[in-house]
C-alpha cells in the first residue's frame, strides 16, 4: 500500500494519500484547507493514481476546506459523517475564526458512519465514529495495515480540543477509551496534526488519558 502523509495548510493538516499498487486506486483523507489541493494531485499524478474517494475526518476547515476542490479536479465523492454537517455548513464562520477566505463547499456525497466500510484493493478501511473533538469526528481504522487514521480525536501526548462549537470533553474520553484504545498497541496513529504514534505509547504516556 502506498502511504504518503503530508502536512497542508495554514494548520499544517496531515493529508493521508493511500494508494494501492495493483488497481492503482487511491483514497485521500483530509485534504486540508484549500492551499495546497495542487500537492495532493501531484502525489496522485506521481504514482499514477485514481482517486476513487476523499474521507473527511471532521469538518474543521482546516481539515475540510480542500474537499471542494480536489473533488472538482479528480470527480471523487466526498465521505463525512452527517453529525458534522452544521459545522461544514457554516464554514464561513470557521474561515473567519482564521481570518481565512471562505472555501468552496460542495454536497457531501457518502455518509461515513460507524461501521461503514471502504474498500482500497484488498484493505478495508474501518469507519469509526470518535465524537467528542466534534460530533461527527470519525476515526478509520485500517487492520491489514496495522494504522489508524485519528484525525484530531488522538494525537501524540494529547487529545483534540473540545472548547469549539459541537466540542464534549467527556464524550472525547469515552471515544478514545472504547474505539481506539482496544485497537492494538503497536497499531501506529496518524494524528490530525504533528507527530505520528503508537496505540501503546498513548496508552502508557499520554497524560491526557491516564487518570481511568
Ligand atoms: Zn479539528
Amino acid at each position: 500500500m502506498i502511504h504518503e502523509i503530508l502536512a497542508v495548510g495554514m494548520l499544517q493538516c496531515n493529508c493521508s494519500v493511500f494508494g494501492d499498487e495493483e488497481s492503482r486506486e487511491a483514497i485521500v483523507v483530509d485534504p486540508g484547507d484549500g492551499a495546497d489541493v495542487a500537492r495532493v494531485q501531484s502525489i496522485l499524478e506521481k504514482h499514477g493514481l485514481t482517486l476513487k474517494a476523499i474521507v473527511i475526518t471532521h469538518a474543521h476547515i482546516d481539515h475540510i476546506g480542500g474537499a471542494a476542490k480536489l473533488k472538482a479536479a479528480t470527480g471523487a465523492p466526498v465521505y463525512m459523517n452527517g453529525n458534522d454537517q452544521p459545522l461544514y455548513d457554516h464554514l464561513d464562520t470557521q474561515a473567519g475564526w482564521l481570518g481565512m477566505r471562505t472555501p468552496d463547499r460542495t454536497a457531501i456525497d457518502a455518509p461515513a458512519r460507524d461501521g461503514d466500510k471502504l474498500q482500497l484493493g484488498a484493505a478495508d478501511f474501518h469507519i469509526l465514529h470518535t465524537p467528542g473533538h466534534t460530533q461527527g469526528s470519525i476515526s478509520i481504522w485500517i487492520p491489514s495495515e496495522n494504522k489508524l487514521v485519528a484525525g484530531d480525536t488522538l494525537f501524540r501526548d494529547s487529545i483534540g480540543r473540545t472548547d469549539l462549537p459541537g466540542g464534549d470533553s467527556r464524550g472525547i474520553l469515552t471515544s478514545i477509551h472504547t474505539k481506539l484504545l482496544t485497537l492494538p498497541e503497536d497499531a501506529v496513529v496518524i494524528a490530525g496534526h504533528g507527530a505520528s504514534t503508537t496505540i501503546g505509547r498513548e496508552k502508557e504516556q499520554n497524560p491526557f488519558l491516564q487518570d481511568r
